[in-house]
């Protein structure tokens, strides 16, 4: 490998840091905002803008006035709304300091919203809210963290609490003050399907489902479509397999965790696992052995069982064709 190659990749894995967190959480927005949402809703201000033909649009969520009076404590919010399709309007909303970045998430959101509905369907809103924060400490307001935000954490997905079955409310999704220096644009936009994939899987989603298929079926997602060659993908998945270090098994919750070490790696083994069974089994598959192992925690004989019953494939089986997958694919020249 040329010293040039060396740098790209390595610029690649280190861009690879976009781990997000998804939340669910009582929300100190709805507490703080509580007066104000007893409003009537004429005294909210309307998020504006004017279009070529003369509608103005306005974003479909209704959490988009109290975010904006959240958010004017941290300075002037500007707001880029942007229609997604079926009369849905979703929105960007941020400070000027951000305002690159925000219109590199304003332009891809109808696209990204297409990209999530294409693999998994149009049963969600369809209006997606992207908050870009100009500092720490708005990420945590926006996101209602209290503990410190490990630094590698480019963006979050919230949610207010609900009933399983239940539409969820309140989500959106919020870009760390940092993501676009550091993700560059294409990192912002794989990010951003990457979240909205969360967004739209919300309604069936289970806290502490394995997260190889939760952060998998995201990364899948977020990378479909793009053609990007696997060593940009998934660039220290490579480099060990052409060292012949195969992944021994998909990896474990803890490993998740940004403080793992092995999180950049990690979400690349959980990517390769859903791009497999997507190329090998059909999509359709995938999106059905998501539905089945989203429904809460899981032991590996849990696992197994669903995977024997969507696949039709034992366990010891999927791992040995995925690792095949994964050779052929990292072979150079194949
Ligand atoms: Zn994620």
């Amino acid at each position: 490998m040329s010293a040039l190659r060396q740098v790209r990749g390595w610029l690649s894995a280190k861009r690879r840091f976009q781990f997000c967190l998804t939340l669910v959480m009582v929300t100190g927005l709805t507490a703080a905002c509580g007066a104000l949402l007893m409003l009537p809703n004429s005294v909210l201000p309307k998020i504006r803008a004017v279009v070529p033909g003369g509608d103005a649009l306005v974003a479909t969520d209704p959490q988009v006035s109290a975010l904006h009076r959240l958010m004017d404590s941290y300075g002037k919010v500007i707001s880029e709304p942007v229609g997604t399709g079926a009369g849905k309007v979703g929105v960007v909303l941020g400070h000027p300091a951000r305002s690159g970045d925000m219109d590199v998430l304003a332009a891809e959101l109808s696209a990204a919203t297409t990209a999530v509905s294409a693999v998994w369907g149009s049963d969600w809103s369809q209006a997606p809210v992207v908050v870009v924060a100009s500092s720490p400490a708005e990420f945590a307001a926006l996101t209602n963290e209290t503990g410190a935000v490990p630094a590698e954490v480019a963006a979050a997905t919230v949610a207010d609490p609900f009933h399983p079955g239940a539409q969820p409310t309140g989500q959106r999704v919020v870009f760390g003050s940092e993501a676009g220096r550091r993700l560059g644009p294409d990192g912002l936009r794989s990010v951003l399907r990457h979240e909205l994939t969360h967004v739209a899987t919300r309604a069936v989603t289970v806290d502490r489902s394995p997260q190889w298929m939760l952060e998998g079926f995201a990364e899948y997602v977020a990378h479909r479509g793009m053609r990007q060659p696997i060593e940009e993908v998934a660039p220290t998945l490579t480099t060990r397999a052409r060292a012949g270090t195969l992944p021994a098994d998909l990896p474990a919750d803890a490993a998740f965790e940004p403080a793992s070490g092995e999180a950049a790696a990690v979400y690349e083994q959980a990517w390769s696992a859903c791009a497999f069974i997507a190329d090998q089994f059909g999509e359709a598959q995938l999106v059905s052995l998501y539905r089945q192992l989203a429904t809460g925690p899981k032991d590996n004989a849990a696992v197994a069982a669903i995977v024997q019953n969507t696949l039709a494939i034992g366990y010891p089986d999927l791992l040995a064709r995925w690792h095949s997958w994964i050779t052929a694919r990292t072979t150079p020249g194949a």
